[in-house]
């Protein structure tokens, strides 16, 4: 009999954007961790098929933050699905997922006229119809999910004030969302452009130095799986300017 490991990262490629949700299972639940673009729910069910899954099978959702390329398809995903979905997020993001705040960064308000005009047509839609939808679940630092022998959650602000990460005990896999970005195989700090407090999100990644973290998944980039510990180290002594 095969035993599958219960942890598959996914890679999704539309219109030239590259993404890699995660998806963690056992016997009785399946979670997918980020959602993408809107628009991207049949990428993502048929990617899930690398796992043997399908939309059908998830029972859970967790957003790693806000921002709209992770909690994008949610709507169309609950809208979909007949099953019930506990969805998870960090009880920082979770007005703004639920559409009671602004989104802190696709948001209209917050664009000069010319880089609005800049906007492609179907990014300007999106941004004046925000994906909203209701998380069930909220997370805090240091909690355990019972999946797959236990997921520990990072709460890892910086690139939203509700940002988290996630640590796959048996595999010794950190899912780090945003709080990372990998570039050619390398761990580099979230792009500063759309990370609003740096300092944060370098102390964010001071606390993954106390997991053994042996590979590295980043929404941005994929798996990053050498010297990551000597690479977090460096990066955890990145100063801002
Ligand atoms: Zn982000």
């Amino acid at each position: 009999m095969t035993e599958l490991k219960g942890i598959e990262i996914l890679t999704i490629e539309k219109d030239s954007f590259v993404i890699h949700p995660t998806i963690i299972w056992d016997d009785k639940q399946t979670l997918l961790i980020d959602t993408g673009m809107p628009g991207y729910m049949e990428d993502i069910n048929l990617i899930m098929a690398k796992a043997n899954k399908s939309l059908e099978d998830l029972t859970a959702i967790l957003l790693t933050h806000q921002d709209i390329d992770h909690i994008g398809s949610l709507p169309d995903i609950l809208t979909a699905c007949t099953q019930h979905l506990t969805i998870y997020a960090h009880k920082e993001d979770i007005p703004y997922i639920e559409g009671n705040l602004p989104l802190l960064k696709a948001n209209p308000a917050k664009f000069t006229e010319k880089q609005w005009e800049a906007l492609p047509d179907s990014l300007k839609f999106i941004y004046l119809h925000p994906p909203k939808a209701q998380v069930t679940d909220s997370l805090e630092d240091g909690q355990l999910l019972a999946i797959n022998e236990g997921l520990e959650i990072i709460h890892t602000p910086g690139h939203t004030p509700g940002h988290i990460s996630i640590f796959h005990k048996k595999s010794n896999t950190l899912i780090a969302g945003d709080a990372l970005v990998a570039v050619n195989g390398k761990l580099q700090l979230p792009n500063p452009v759309h990370t609003p407090d740096m300092d944060l999100a370098i102390q964010s990644i001071k606390k993954f130095l106390k997991y053994p973290i042996k590979q590295v998944v980043c929404y941005h980039g994929g798996i990053v799986s050498d010297n990551v510990i000597e690479q977090l180290q460096d990066l955890a002594k990145s100063k801002t300017v």
